[in-house]
């Protein structure tokens, strides 16, 4: 088996990373690309007028959790330097290379499999993850990780480094947009093959000229979760 493989096989079905009282049913699919022609339309660089957007849609859905964004180009990363590259559009990042899922502030974060905390940090540039978690999972023959951006800052406070999580255990919950970069609360949770010797950070968005290895190093996090 190679590694999507053997990542793929840690799950059968469904496997919530956020509060088991939503069901897989209570999910939905959005579209946040540039090409989506409604967002367009609306300041998505307001916190506001984006939870608005995304309340309506999942009323409209009949929804509680909107999810998405895995390897989708947007528009919204220009509003922040710390994703900018001035005059050279392969290097701007704004290639999303996590996934995405959109629940209120103070909703609990589940392990999705069993590991353990290898480190966190609250990255406080504006339109930054706010606090985060990154979790080490040694399977027999390899390791790797998952992170989980825009936390509450109670989520890092109790945190240890070392720490054993089980598969289910809570052990973070959702930030607002106070503390996590600016954002309409969300979870941002990664896979990553080779943490190339971060801590408590790693880049959840890409350039153009680098996707070709992000794409390799930060597998589709639904090989995992399994919600569609
Ligand atoms: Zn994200």
């Amino acid at each position: 088996m190679n590694d999507l493989e053997k990542i793929n096989a840690l799950t059968s079905t469904f496997t919530p990373v956020i509060d088991t009282a939503y069901q897989q049913g209570d999910y939905l699919a959005i579209d946040l690309s540039e090409e989506n022609e409604s967002l367009q339309k609306i300041d998505i660089t307001s916190v506001a007028i984006f939870q608005d957007y995304i309340t309506e849609l999942l009323e409209q859905n009949n929804a509680k959790v909107a999810y998405g964004g895995y390897m989708e180009k947007r528009t919204l990363y220009k509003r922040s330097k710390h994703f900018f590259a001035e005059k050279d559009e392969d290097l701007e990042r704004n290639i999303h290379i996590g996934l995405d899922i959109w629940a209120p502030a103070k909703t609990k974060i589940m392990a999705p499999l069993d590991g353990k905390i290898h480190s966190f940090q609250n990255n406080q540039n504006f339109g930054d993850y706010g606090p985060t978690i990154i979790l080490e999972h040694q399977l027999e023959d390899f390791k790797f990780y998952t992170l989980y951006g825009h936390l509450s800052i109670q989520s890092i406070e109790n945190c240890q480094i070392g720490e054993s999580i089980e598969k289910g255990d809570s052990f973070a919950s959702l930030g607002d947009p106070s503390v996590n970069g600016d954002y309409a609360p969300h979870l941002h949770f990664q896979l990553i093959l080779n943490l190339e010797n971060k801590r408590g950070d790693y880049p959840g968005v890409s350039s153009r000229q680098k996707i070709d290895f992000y794409r390799k190093n930060c597998p589709d996090p639904n090989l995992l979760l399994k919600i569609y």
